[in-house]
């Protein structure tokens, strides 16, 4: 069957190749209805989003990332699921790389960001009351302990904007220059924040960068950067680390900072080991280094708890929040810092999109709804589901070789087990076999061999097993073409 926007029974979305006119004539009522199951009718991609990404090959830029992957243009999302052009149907597991905590569309979101739209839409920085709201709100995520000692920065609505916001604080307060960060790491696509993330392949083009950046190993016990097993290790990559800043031989001078992921998001879904983050609290504690804890993808509920930190009984100097912060993908980005670091100018980390107070509204709903019903619980459960799903796939194939994450921050390694060395053309076939199925997860670690899954935390047990029966065909069918 071939949709065509004229045919469709429903109201269509705006669309670049529509008169503008006729989007301003839909009805203010108007709420696409998705179905909500996964229903793949053409190849992909069908013939509308073809002519669109068509479209976009020619004119937008050589740097695009997920349509490359993801062949689909978008006609409406709603909770969990996507629809494309051509009525294709998607289980959507990437969530807007992870912002959509309660899905595509909220319908008590979209009604608080609606509410706001005509009273007033752009803030730059100046106080209103539903941002004063949801700043109590999101200062109320914090552990009790941290709340009254704690100070907000409103940034450039950006995950980046907000690193680079930290990383400025950090030097300013301190007067010093360094900042230590962790190999596999990633922080962000501005320069500063840019210089901090482990991929090499996107810095080598890039010269130059920002000065005093130094890469210590990380707790990725798998592929222990030092060679170590668990029987052998005592955490030594802390130790590592803890050597060098206090070894007068060390060659780092005391950083201004130590930046670090708790849960590795696109370096493959790799939580930290417990010591180890303990570990690098305690020395920068001791040695008086501010310490970054970067929870733009993990925060906001996404491994169950309001910040993963918590889960490690440690207290950061600073909190980079972003993604998640609106629930349903407004910009937002936030810096959350003890007040003793307080001290930088007036104008120090401006900003002129600091203030979208729908992003504002959306968010102090998200984070009540969270609580009202108990989302944090769902993450918990959910992810054990998905976890059990992901596990029973090593069945299939001793390439599945880690099942990994926190909460609904999963990722499922594939390696060749004669090897140990990533398989990337695996991963790339689950993906494009998921989808194909309709089911779209993300890629990321080391030469994307990982398959990621990041849902919307208020994903469903049915939607759960939906993900678990899809990636279950496309792994299958991946692995027989391995073998012919
Ligand atoms: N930090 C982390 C941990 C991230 O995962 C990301 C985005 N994937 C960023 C920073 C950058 O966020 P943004 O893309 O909004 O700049």
């Amino acid at each position: 069957m071939s949709l065509t926007y004229e045919s469709a029974a429903i109201p269509q979305a705006p669309h670049v190749s529509e008169p503008f006119e006729q989007a301003q004539n839909l009805p203010l009522d108007y709420r696409p209805r998705v179905p909500q199951a996964p229903l793949v009718r053409t190849e992909l991609p069908g013939p509308l989003s073809a002519r669109l990404l068509e479209r976009q090959a020619v004119r937008e830029s050589n740097a695009r990332t997920y349509p490359r992957k993801l062949p689909i243009a978008v006609r409406k999302a709603e909770g969990s699921f996507i629809e494309d052009l051509d009525g294709n149907v998607f289980l959507d597991f990437l969530a807007g790389a992870g912002v959509l905590s309660l899905g595509h569309g909220h319908p008590e979101l979209v009604a608080s960001a609606q509410n706001q739209l005509d009273r007033y839409v752009h803030g730059l920085d100046f106080p209103t009351p539903v941002k004063d709201e949801f700043t109590e709100l999101t200062i109320g995520m914090l552990p009790a302990g941290m709340q009254d000692r704690t100070k907000i920065h409103f940034c450039g609505p950006t995950g980046a904007n907000a690193v680079d916001a930290a990383i400025k604080l950090c030097k300013t307060a301190t007067g010093r220059e360094g900042v230590v960060s962790f190999q596999g790491g990633f922080h962000g696509s501005s320069l500063a924040a840019m210089s901090v993330t482990g991929l090499v392949e996107q810095k080598e083009p890039v010269r130059g960068g920002m000065p005093g950046v130094q890469f210590f190993p990380y707790s990725h016990c798998r592929r222990c950067p030092l060679a170590l097993t668990r029987d052998t290790c005592a955490t030594n990559c802390a130790t590592y680390l803890e050597n060098a800043l206090t070894d007068s031989n060390g060659g780092v001078p005391l950083p201004a900072a130590v930046i670090m992921e708790i849960v590795q998001g696109e370096g493959g879904a790799i939580p930290a080991d417990l010591q180890f983050v303990r570990q690098i609290r305690s020395v920068t504690r001791r040695l008086g280094i501010p310490l970054i804890v970067d929870e733009v993808q993990t925060g906001c509920g996404r491994t169950g708890t309001w910040f993963a930190f918590e889960q490690y009984g440690i207290e950061p100097d600073v909190v980079v929040a972003s993604k998640a912060l609106s629930g349903m993908g407004l910009p937002a980005a936030v810096i959350l810092y003890d007040e003793k670091l307080d001290v930088w100018a007036p104008g120090a980390h401006t900003g002129t999109f600091r203030g979208n107070q729908m992003a504002f509204a959306a968010g102090a709903t998200a984070i009540k709804v969270i609580r009202r019903d108990d989302v944090l619980g769902n993450v918990r459960a959910r992810g054990a589901q998905l976890t059990a799903r992901l596990e029973a796939l090593r069945e299939i194939t001793p390439y599945v070789a880690d099942v990994r994450g926190l909460g609904l921050m999963l990722g499922m390694e594939l390696a060749d087990p004669a090897t140990g060395l990533p398989a990337a053309t695996l991963a790339k076939a689950v993906q494009q076999g998921a989808v194909k199925r309709g089911l779209i997860v993300e890629l990321g670690g080391r030469e994307d061999c990982v398959v990621r899954m990041l849902p919307p935390l208020n994903v469903t047990a049915e939607q759960v097993d939906m993900a678990g029966d899809i990636l279950d065909a496309a792994l299958r069918e991946a692995v027989a073409a391995l073998s012919v």
